[in-house]
């Protein structure tokens, strides 16, 4: 069985003095929590305090993005080898935001993942269509394509650590949640696409988790569904109380 995982996306949010008083005050009220996983992602300056804070803790911590190569003359990157030297479990992968804002391409998304398993970092890989597409009825064929682009070349013994997240770009940050039946739609795409690339059983085991809008009211709508392995939640993560009543609602 998969056991959900429900991550905060801290975004450029919280410098390591806040990420460090958010836990003082979130780690006591998860701790009791052993039937999912929890991870945090926070900007790259605060992740060294974070990994440091969550030591022993049942909270892992991740980064929002990475380099595909180790080292070079890439100014501004950071490598698989530099995250997990400083004891990183987690990373992010092809965010929206990262899509749109940093012009990361489907091909860039599958060097970094492929990357990442090799260092053996747990890689979430965001994917999802934008309103434009979804009126546009290519929904499916978009989380397909970036799915299928995703995959391209990884092989199906390496593949168990890797999360998906289905993000609706037009459901981050808008406060209008995708419907759960939408949301199980896309789930059911996306694991199909995942067993014609890897392999029925390997698409058993990949975990596919939902982002865009989750709050401590929708979540149990949205955990209900048997396709939601999990959530992705940026806006709603940021204040400790908030982010530990979506996942006792979970
Ligand atoms: P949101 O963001 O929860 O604020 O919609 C989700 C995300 O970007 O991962």
């Amino acid at each position: 069985m998969r056991k959900p995982l429900i991550a905060a996306n801290w975004k450029m949010y919280k410098t390591p003095a806040e990420s460090v008083a958010f836990l003082h005050e979130f780690l006591p009220l998860v701790c009791n929590i052993d039937d999912i996983d929890i991870a945090i992602y926070p900007t790259m300056s605060s992740l060294a305090s974070v990994i440091g804070a969550v030591q022993g803790t049942n909270v892992s911590a991740g980064a929002q993005t990475m380099h595909w190569l180790n080292e070079g003359p890439y100014t501004g990157q950071t490598s698989p080898t530099m995250l997990a030297s400083i004891n990183c479990d987690h990373v992010l992968l092809g965010h929206s935001e990262r899509r749109i804002y940093a012009h990361e391409t489907d091909d860039m998304v599958n060097w970094k993942l492929r990357a990442a398993l090799a260092q053996g970092l747990i890689p979430m890989v965001c994917v999802g269509e934008t309103h434009d597409k979804r009126e546009s009825g290519l929904t499916e064929a978009v989380l397909r394509w970036q799915i299928s682009c995703a995959l391209n070349s990884v092989k199906p013994e390496e593949a168990e650590p890797i999360v998906i997240a289905y993000e609706p770009v037009w459901a981050i940050g808008t406060g209008s949640v995708a419907k759960p039946d939408q949301v199980s739609e896309a789930h059911r795409i996306i694991r199909r696409e995942v067993a014609a690339r890897l392999g029925e059983q390997c698409s058993e085991m990949v975990r596919i988790i939902y982002g865009g809008s989750v709050k401590p009211d929708n979540i149990a709508g949205i955990m209900e569904q048997p396709e939601i392995d999990g959530a992705l939640v940026g806006g709603a993560s940021l204040n400790p109380q908030t982010f530990a009543a979506i996942i006792q609602n979970a």
